[in-house]
């Protein structure tokens, strides 16, 4: 019973790899693997939640992604528009807000819109209950990458919390 629950959990909350920033993602590993697009989240993952400007590093970064021929898309949960909308300017990446992950439906649509298939593609972000639920559940390669701004909210440090005591229980 133990082993089915524990099962279970991994199924749902165990990224493919854990990071501490997006260079130590293994882009080549990735590409020879056949994955072929990035969904990135924002908030906490390309910069903090009240920063407008993407860092220079992380421009570079995505620049470095697509000029290997990965597509990207970003994927935010934000509920405005204009934030989104101006960070994937700054990116030159189409992207959604209000995505509602871990609810996979925006990632469904845009891969079957482009003969994509999920489990080809990097879900990258800093929140498991979110961003590595919704990887888990496609089937994607999920990154959980350690937040820019260590500093959370009360109700986010608790989610964290329980997010880092249920990782610790995993094991990798
Ligand atoms: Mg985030």
């Amino acid at each position: 019973m133990l082993k089915r629950v524990v099962g279970i959990l991994k199924t749902l909350f165990l990224p493919s790899l854990i990071v501490d920033q997006l260079r130590d993602i293994p882009l080549e590993f990735l590409q020879d693997s056949g994955y072929s697009v990035f969904f990135l989240d924002v908030d906490n993952t390309l910069l903090a939640k009240d920063a407008k400007q993407v860092p220079l590093d992380v421009l570079n970064w995505v620049q470095a992604v697509k000029g290997m021929g990965f597509e990207v898309v970003v994927l935010s949960n934000n509920s405005s528009r204009h934030r989104i909308k101006r960070i994937c300017d700054q990116l030159g990446v189409p992207g959604y807000y209000r995505a509602m992950k871990p609810l996979p439906f925006t990632l469904y649509t845009w891969c079957r819109d482009r003969g994509i298939s999920p489990d080809k593609t990097i879900v990258v972000g800093d929140q498991v209950l979110t961003d590595i639920v919704l990887g888990k559940w496609v089937r994607a390669y999920s990154v959980l990458i350690e937040p820019v701004d260590k500093k959370f909210s009360v109700i986010r440090s608790i989610q964290r919390e329980i997010e880092l005591k249920i990782l610790a229980s995993l094991g990798s």
